[in-house]
């Protein structure tokens, strides 16, 4: 159980690039980060493209002027001159400028957390995670609903053979909010998203699906993609060569076999995120707008909903446990879980503690690669026409 007592020796300092006042993002990073408040401290910022907005949002942050910076170069550049400057640094800003970022970030000696898609191809991704190996310092990705603790009971489950040898995977993320070509005109967070040049090869794989694919290889860590089909168009047409809607098929190495639907033309739907493994002797479901249930359903047996808090779960899912059962926890309880545990990863590091960092499940840059290789052969197997493609 978590109570906010410290984990670590004092909180890291932080910054955050991007994530500024109009940002979809921002808010859940520092909910994420500031929950406990001894795991990190927002000590400055470069928060806005724009930079007097940027500036304006900070004070209202209660950020200290001075440390307020017109961009990121020059945050790096003049917190490495202070005593007590910047440790590590979120980045919450479009995907195209990541990897830069990221990059200059590690130069300047910080630890990295960094939004989704980590990068654009999973070459960029290898030469930064070398680059963080050099500095010895962490790279963190923000798969926020992945900190949701029932998935670790589901973990736990199919660990202890709960259900069976698992058969079907079945995976969904979907909204409706992009049925209409509206918010490409009129939202700047919508208007970058369907742009290659800003958002890279995809949209809808990499802005919804890579979460759930991460959260299927947490729940599973054993469970390898062998080959994919992808099949993807954009029912609005000036989104193309870009997809609003994408159905994949997976067959993984022990022979289970997958889907995933990731959609933001799912008109209406406003509960469309949901992981269902189905094992040769019962089923688990965890659908995100019940966060604090897990559905067991065992061939034969009533069905059973398991509820967040409870003493009967596994302990490595009550270890992120924070409100107690009968009170409702959610997304930025979720996020907490995730930033303490980054905090937890680079001081860690900092200490040379590799036995902490082997051990610690959190999504690190090799879940960034991940991400980046599921959309390289989503869109591989898409673009030569929904083809089976070994998972490279
Ligand atoms: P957004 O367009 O709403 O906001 C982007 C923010 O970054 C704005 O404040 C903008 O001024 C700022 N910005 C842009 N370029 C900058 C730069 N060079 N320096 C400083 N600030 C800069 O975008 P968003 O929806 O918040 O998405 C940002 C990132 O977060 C994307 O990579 C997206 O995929 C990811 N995202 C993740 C989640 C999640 O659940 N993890 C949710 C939403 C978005």
């Amino acid at each position: 159980m978590l109570n906010g007592e410290k984990k670590i020796s004092r909180p890291l300092r932080w910054a955050m690039v991007g994530g500024g006042r109009s940002s979809q993002v921002g808010y859940k990073h520092r909910t994420g980060a500031l929950r406990d408040n001894t795991a990190f401290q927002l000590v400055a910022g470069a928060f806005d493209i724009d930079a007097d907005r940027g500036k304006d949002f900070g004070v209202n942050l209660g950020v200290a002027e001075d440390r307020l910076y017109p961009d990121y170069q020059t945050m790096f550049s003049e917190e490495a001159k202070r005593e007590d400057g910047i440790e590590a640094v979120s980045i919450a800003t479009p995907n195209g400028t990541h990897y830069e970022i990221c990059k200059a970030a590690l130069e300047a000696g910080l630890h990295v957390i960094c939004e989704k898609p980590l990068f654009f191809t999973s070459d960029e991704v290898r030469e930064v995670k070398a680059l963080a190996e050099e500095k010895g310092k962490i790279v963190g990705v923000t798969y926020g609903f992945s900190g949701n603790q029932m998935l670790l009971q589901m973990r736990a489950m199919i660990e202890q053979g709960k259900i069976g040898e698992i058969r079907v995977v079945d995976l969904q993320y979907t909204h409706g909010f992009s049925c209409n070509d509206e918010a490409d005109k009129t939202s700047e967070a919508q208007k970058w998203r369907v742009d290659p040049k800003v958002a890279g090869p995809s949209f809808v794989l990499g802005d919804l699906s890579t979460h759930t694919y991460y959260m299927s290889q947490l729940i599973m860590p054993h469970m390898k993609i062998k080959e994919l089909l992808c099949d993807r168009q954009s029912f609005v047409g000036s989104r193309a060569p870009l997809e609003d809607n994408a159905h994949i098929l997976m067959h993984y190495e022990n022979g289970a076999v997958g889907t995933m639907w990731t959609s933001s033309i799912n008109a209406g739907c406003m509960d469309g995120h949901r992981i269902r493994i189905v094992g040769s002797k019962a089923s688990l479901e965890w659908w995100d707008s019940k966060p604090n249930e897990l559905t067991y359903e065992v061939q034969g047996e009533p069905v059973q909903t398991l509820i967040r808090g409870m003493s009967y779960l596994d302990d490595s899912c009550n270890t992120d446990e924070r409100l107690a059962a009968l009170h409702q926890e959610g997304l930025s309880d979720a996020w907490a879980n995730i930033y303490l545990k980054f905090a937890i990863a680079m001081d860690a590091k900092n200490r040379g503690d590799e036995e902490t960092l082997k051990n610690l499940v959190y999504p690190d840059i090799d879940a960034g690669l991940e991400g980046v290789r599921w959309i390289e052969n989503c869109v591989r197997s898409a673009d030569k026409g929904a083809v089976w493609v070994n998972f490279e």
